[in-house]
């Protein structure tokens, strides 16, 4: 195993709240993993400590061999690592090549790339329009041209298609294992669409209420007894 990764008793308190909780893990680069588990279980929370958003309180992230765990998010985007947030973040006055444009100044890219990048998310066509006129599934799609700009070599994506219609869903999903077989990236990403979940990811790591509960190939946490129980009477798992 060739870790680009590695995480160790990663964990966050809220108050009294572990939202996560004693997290360890290593991740393979060039993989692509999906973290589940119920809302609530530390998954967003999770993404912000890698992403640097949030410093955790306990435990460490290497990535690429290099300690991350204090590094702020800036120069953690500097490092490789990439991300989009759960809730769309766009600049609303702005159109979309201008949002493309801002991401690619700010990871010192040439800006000549906007085309290209708007091209791979599938957003040519509506390059001129300013984010409030674009559906949800556009936005999301003009956040992930945006965080591909920096290059990334390992991109998180968290609940990249929150809000989509199902064919739309697929659709982004597919561009990003396609650009992550392109650009040699790792990514790891949270997603309540099973189908996406079981049918792109290669591993599958699932939290619950802040712990990692269970971890293997796609068919391990299918047949997993704890996992099961977890999503007991969840439409979403039922029909994974
Ligand atoms: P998920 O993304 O899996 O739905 P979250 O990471 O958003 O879960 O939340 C995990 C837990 O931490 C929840 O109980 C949530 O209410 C709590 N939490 C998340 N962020 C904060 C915060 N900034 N302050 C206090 N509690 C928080
Ligand atoms: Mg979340």
């Amino acid at each position: 195993m060739n870790p680009i990764l590695r995480v160790t008793h990663l964990t966050k308190t809220f108050g009294g709240l572990n939202a996560v909780d004693d997290v360890s893990f290593d991740l393979e680069a060039e993989t692509i993993t999906a973290l589940i588990g119920p809302n609530g279980a530390g998954k967003s929370t999770f993404f912000n400590l890698l992403g640097g958003g949030i410093t955790a309180n306990n435990g460490s992230v290497i990535f690429d061999g290099v300690d991350i765990t204090k590094l702020p998010q800036h120069k953690r985007i500097r490092a490789g690592i990439g991300r989009t947030f759960q809730i769309a973040a766009t600049f609303a006055s702005m159109t979309v090549s201008e949002n493309v444009r801002t991401a690619l100044h700010a990871a010192n890219k040439p800006t000549s790339d906007i085309y290209s990048l708007l091209s791979i998310v599938g957003l040519t066509d509506q390059a001129d329009r300013r984010i409030p006129e674009l559906s949800y599934g556009d936005v999301k799609c003009v956040e992930l041209a945006m965080a591909l700009a920096a290059r990334p070599r390992f991109l998180l994506l968290d609940e990249p298609t929150a809000g989509m219609a199902a064919s739309a869903r697929t659709e982004i999903i597919e561009r990003v294992v396609q650009i992550a077989k392109e650009r040699q990236m790792t990514v790891l990403f949270t997603e309540h669409d099973m189908d996406a979940v079981f049918g792109y990811a290669s591993r599958i790591l699932v939290m619950d209420q802040g712990r990692l509960i269970a971890d293997g190939t796609p068919e391990d946490i299918r047949q997993n007894p704890l996992v099961q129980s977890v999503y007991l009477g969840d439409e979403d798992m039922s029909h994974a």
